[in-house]
């Protein structure tokens, strides 16, 4: 084991190295190269016997691990949704990591707590949020609505189905066709099996239909089933799609329905005020969980979590064993009756290290430029003679195909997509992933990396063009 003196000289060096490759990050290929099980043959198969000294670690890692990596913090990504961090929150991840605390319970480290406390009133503030709600930081949005589902349960059996169970096939959860799969997830999870999971119809911006939203809880209290829980996403993973909350809400309050609301991506556009309409109707609704993780520049992992009624979450989640018991229970929070997981890291450092660091004014710059070069971008696709826009955008993200125009059926245009998309990525000059509408095959492009810049923007184009103009040579 390395000792003080090393470690300092170490992290310096290492330091060093973390400003360097976010500095060159663009000379390296977006997403990974590796082939399956290249990495894994690389390593040795048997632990060290002896030490290692850390340039030999060092060494190592840069040459068989750095390749095996897909770059999140590359200006070029524009896969999935990002994953953004910020230099200064991977200072505050790094300070994380130096304490080493496991932040279960207010006695465990005081300070966690209460920043985590004061971070989710920073938010409720930011965003606009009711005020009168309380917020922690869970993992991902898949625990966080895991959670919510879990609540919804447990408030519908007045707190008994944690005791003894609950009857099969009786608890109905509404979502959309178009919602994220950690809400099936959750509700296998929960115990309420996914034939109870009904997904309902969307219109054509492939947002929650909420008349047939209606129509089905009225159908099931007809059959004398009980619905549960409602899902309501604002920016659906799919295509950014906004459910809207306000017809959900109203629907959900009158028949007594929890609302639980997913904003794990686009919850962020909330700070800005250009985006408070799809907001309306937040004051009906149970839970909320958005990830600074994805669009807020915090790193992966932190997802905030809020609920209408604490009182709720606490009741269900309560488990205390003799050695967890503490003179200051009741009078502050101790996060572990919160969530799923005992134990819990020192997420809100990083978080608070970001939001001083950018300040609310700099976070909302930052949005409006990443929508207002993915607004630009959808004029010049829609320009452009041999690309269409298949979906709206009502955020940063770009739904488009390649269509050359002789070209008619479907099946051939989703090969010739799938296909260009191949080529693109392998290319390793930007990463973009797809998405299926009416079985059509569609590009889907996320511009909302923290380092993209406009002109990221404009090469990723020239050669998503370019390399169209190519294959369409090789027809
Ligand atoms: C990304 C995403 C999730 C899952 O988020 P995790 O934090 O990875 O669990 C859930 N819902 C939506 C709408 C998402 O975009």
């Amino acid at each position: 084991m390395m000792d003080n003196e090393t470690f300092r000289r170490q992290a310096h060096q290492l330091v060093d190295w973390m400003a360097d490759y976010l500095k060159n990050i663009e000379q390296l290929p977006v997403k990974s190269q590796s082939k399956p099980y290249e990495v894994f043959r690389r390593l040795p198969d048997l632990p060290p016997g002896q030490a290692d000294d850390f340039e030999g670690i060092m060494e190592d890692f840069r040459e068989i691990i750095l390749p095996g990596m897909t770059h999140w913090q590359h200006p070029k990504f524009f896969a999935y949704f990002p994953a953004n961090s910020s230099y200064a929150s991977v200072l505050g991840e790094m300070l994380t990591a130096t304490l080493g605390a496991q932040c279960m319970i207010w006695e465990t480290s005081p300070a966690a707590a209460e920043l985590e406390e004061k971070m989710m009133n920073w938010l409720k503030e930011m965003l606009d949020l009711p005020r009168d709600w309380d917020g922690v930081i869970q993992d991902t949005a898949s625990a966080a609505t895991l959670s919510a589902i879990l609540s919804a349960r447990e408030k519908a059996t007045n707190f008994s189905a944690n005791h003894r169970g609950f009857p099969q096939g009786r608890y109905r959860i509404y979502c959309s066709s178009q919602t994220h799969s950690s809400i099936d997830k959750a509700v296998r999870i929960a115990g309420l099996g996914s034939d109870n999971l009904v997904k309902v119809g969307v219109d054509d911006t492939l947002a929650m239909n909420p008349d047939a939203l209606s129509r089905a809880i009225e159908a099931d209290m007809a059959a004398g089933l009980h619905p549960l829980c409602v899902i309501a996403t604002l920016g659906t993973t799919g295509t950014t799609a906004i459910d809207p909350l306000e017809e959900i809400g109203r629907i959900c309050t009158q028949r007594k329905v929890w609302l639980h609301v997913d904003a794990a991506y686009a919850g962020t556009a909330l700070i800005l005020p250009e985006y408070r309409h799809m907001a309306r109707g937040m004051e009906r609704v149970d839970s909320f969980v958005f990830n600074p993780h994805k669009w807020m520049f915090t790193n992966f992992d932190c997802s905030a979590y809020f609920v209408r009624d604490k009182e709720t979450l606490i009741r269900t989640f309560e488990i205390l064993p003799e050695y967890l018991k503490t003179a200051t229970r009741g009078a502050v929070n101790d996060y572990r009756d919160w969530g799923v997981a005992l134990g819990r890291r020192f997420r809100a450092l990083k978080l608070w290290f970001v939001i001083r660091d950018f300040g609310v004014e700099g976070l909302r710059k930052r949005l409006r430029e990443h929508i207002r070069l993915a607004h630009n971008l959808a004029k010049e696709i829609e320009a452009a003679d041999d690309f269409e826009i298949m979906a709206p955008g009502p955020f940063n993200a770009l739904f488009f195909r390649w269509h050359p125009r002789e070209i008619t059926e479907t099946d051939r245009l989703n090969a010739l997509n799938a296909a260009l998309l191949g080529e693109l990525n392998n290319s390793g000059k930007l990463y973009l992933t797809h998405t299926k509408i009416n079985d059509q095959y569609i590009i889907r492009m996320v511009i909302g990396q923290t380092y993209v810049r406009e002109r990221h923007v404009q090469q990723a184009w020239e050669v998503i063009r370019q390399t169209a103009n190519s294959l369409r040579e090789r027809l």
